[in-house]
């Protein structure tokens, strides 16, 4: 679905934000770019849909390559759903706000409607169709946010640090959509910090230092590596690093989540 091919990136200042990143990204795959702030993750998923173009090397979307069409065409198939939410919004009513992108395209009236009212009770929105973003809470402009883009049912979502501004039940529900948009089939790109998060929903990992990327596998090889992680400034998740100390115990040292914590724990006291 997305190819990078020895691609780096400069911005007009100088800073060289990606330095000769490759990576595929096959259809329907769920991925998560994650490392410390500045490592070049927002750059690179903004090649993704276009709004940054690679300053040597290519990016190909469905095979097209970003530089040789607009964004506005890539953009439906890859939607983009950014950190900040006031960046992306700026309609009178959530409805106004979903319906834009959707008019954008050529959708007919009929089919804006159905497809807002679609989004609309996706993301539990229903109840503020009529309601400025504005008047909203961070997460809940997060999901209106989320809801435009979704509404358009493009191949790819990419979401920049989509827990933030969330508590923990928004996140588990978010979790939760995520993995059902992944199993039906879409192409997800999260780039988070959230280890916590990541570690429960176990995709792909590709982990980014100074512009390049330094690992790339599961999220059980991954968050499993301290050594690995630290080259990313990222620690280790709490569930793994109580198991990494229980090892001598004879605890496997390879757990990440929370469910598979509690069978494993659970197996033990039982045949004690
Ligand atoms: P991350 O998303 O991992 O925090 P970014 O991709 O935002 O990293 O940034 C990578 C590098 O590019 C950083 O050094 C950052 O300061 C720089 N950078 C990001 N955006 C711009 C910009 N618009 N102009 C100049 N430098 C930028």
């Amino acid at each position: 679905m997305i190819r990078v091919n020895q691609v780096s990136f400069t911005y007009p200042n100088g800073t060289e934000a990606l330095r000769d990143v490759s990576i595929n990204i096959q259809d329907g795959e769920f991925l998560a770019v994650m490392g410390q702030n500045g490592a070049g993750k927002t750059t690179l998923v903004k090649l993704f849909n276009g709004l940054l173009k690679p300053s040597s090397g290519e990016v190909l979307v469905d095979n097209v390559d970003t530089k040789e069409t607009s964004v506005a065409k890539l953009a439906r198939s890859v939607g983009f759903v950014f950190q900040n939410p006031d960046s992306q919004l700026f309609c009178e009513t959530v409805e106004e706000e979903i319906s834009f992108a959707l008019r954008n395209f050529g959708f007919d009236d009929l089919k804006v409607k159905k497809r807002v009212t679609w989004a609309l009770n996706l993301l539990g929105l229903t109840e503020y169709r009529a309601t400025s973003p504005f008047m909203l809470s961070g997460g809940e402009r997060k999901r209106v946010a989320l809801a435009s883009v979704l509404a358009w049912d493009p191949k790819v979502v990419v979401m920049d640090e989509p827990t933030i501004g969330q508590d923990h039940r928004q996140k588990e529900r978010l979790r939760q959509f995520i993995i059902q948009l992944n199993s039906q089939g879409k192409t997800v790109v999260i780039v988070t910090h959230d280890v916590e998060f990541v570690a429960e929903c176990a995709p792909r990992i590709i982990l980014m230092s100074s512009g390049r990327i330094v690992a790339d596998g599961t999220g059980k090889e991954i968050l499993t590596d301290p050594t690995t992680l630290t080259k990313a400034s990222i620690v280790v998740p709490q569930i793994t690093q109580i198991f990494l100390g229980l090892s001598d115990l004879g605890f496997p040292s390879d757990v990440i989540d929370l469910l598979s914590a509690k069978e494993i724990i659970s197996e033990r006291l039982i045949s004690r």
